[in-house]
């Protein structure tokens, strides 16, 4: 079943595209996604509004307007992208975006309690072509790889060796780096090189290195 737009989810939807994201892909599917579910109880009426919001566990539920303009960088790619790879499922918000787009969308997670969660709520919202996993993302999903698309939903002190190469031959790599100063990158890898561009500044929690917690 699709999900459908509500009217809160239109009303951020048409925000987003007013501050410059403008796929109508983009704007279906944030209108459609019932973004309170992704929550906690005491802040679901701050919802629909464009921040980021805390979820526990100092980690938080990206800003939609940020969500918006990475998932938009996947669908501007010149290419099909089938299979789809998100590092930091968080509360997954962004996973559920993204499973309404593509048709397969891996997603790590290295808090098996918000993994737990996210994943339950692809079971509610009937989003079935989602596999998770807990684990660590600098590893990326190897098993699992090459992947058209990579999506990294926190803040990188570098680039990932394993997530460069578990894209395909031709791929797109979307990932905040940097620490206190994060910029947006874009990363376009075909048979032959790689080619970096800046997107612009964003504020995400870390992709945390090492073991989990
Ligand atoms: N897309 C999410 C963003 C959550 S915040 C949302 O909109 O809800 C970033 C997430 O990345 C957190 O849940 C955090 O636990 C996770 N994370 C941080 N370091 C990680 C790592 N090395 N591997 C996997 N997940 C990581």
């Amino acid at each position: 079943m699709k999900l459908q737009a509500t009217r809160k989810g239109l009303q951020l939807a048409e925000l987003i595209r007013q501050e410059g994201v403008s796929h109508p892909d983009v704007i279906r599917v944030i209108a459609a996604t019932p973004r309170d579910m992704f929550v906690p109880e005491g802040l679901k009426h701050k919802a629909y509004e464009n921040n980021a919001l805390p979820i526990g566990l100092g980690q938080t539920i990206s800003q939609p307007f940020t969500v918006a303009q990475m998932t938009e960088q996947l669908l501007n790619a010149p290419f099909t992208i089938n299979k789809v790879l998100e590092i930091g499922t968080g509360s997954g918000y962004q996973t559920a975006i993204l499973a309404q787009l593509f048709p397969e969308v891996y997603s790590v997670e290295r808090i098996k309690s918000l993994q737990f969660h996210a994943k339950r709520r692809m079971n509610q919202l009937d989003l079935h072509n989602v596999k998770m996993k807990h684990g660590d993302g600098w590893q990326g999903w190897s098993s699992k790889a090459p992947f058209d698309a990579i999506i990294v939903t926190a803040a990188a002190s570098s680039l990932p060796e394993a997530l460069i190469k578990q894209l395909s031959e031709t791929g797109r790599l979307v990932i905040p780096v940097g620490e206190n100063q994060q910029k947006l990158v874009l990363i376009n890898k075909d048979s032959t090189a790689l080619k970096t561009d800046e997107i612009g500044d964003v504020r995400f929690v870390p992709l945390v290195a090492g073991a989990l917690a």
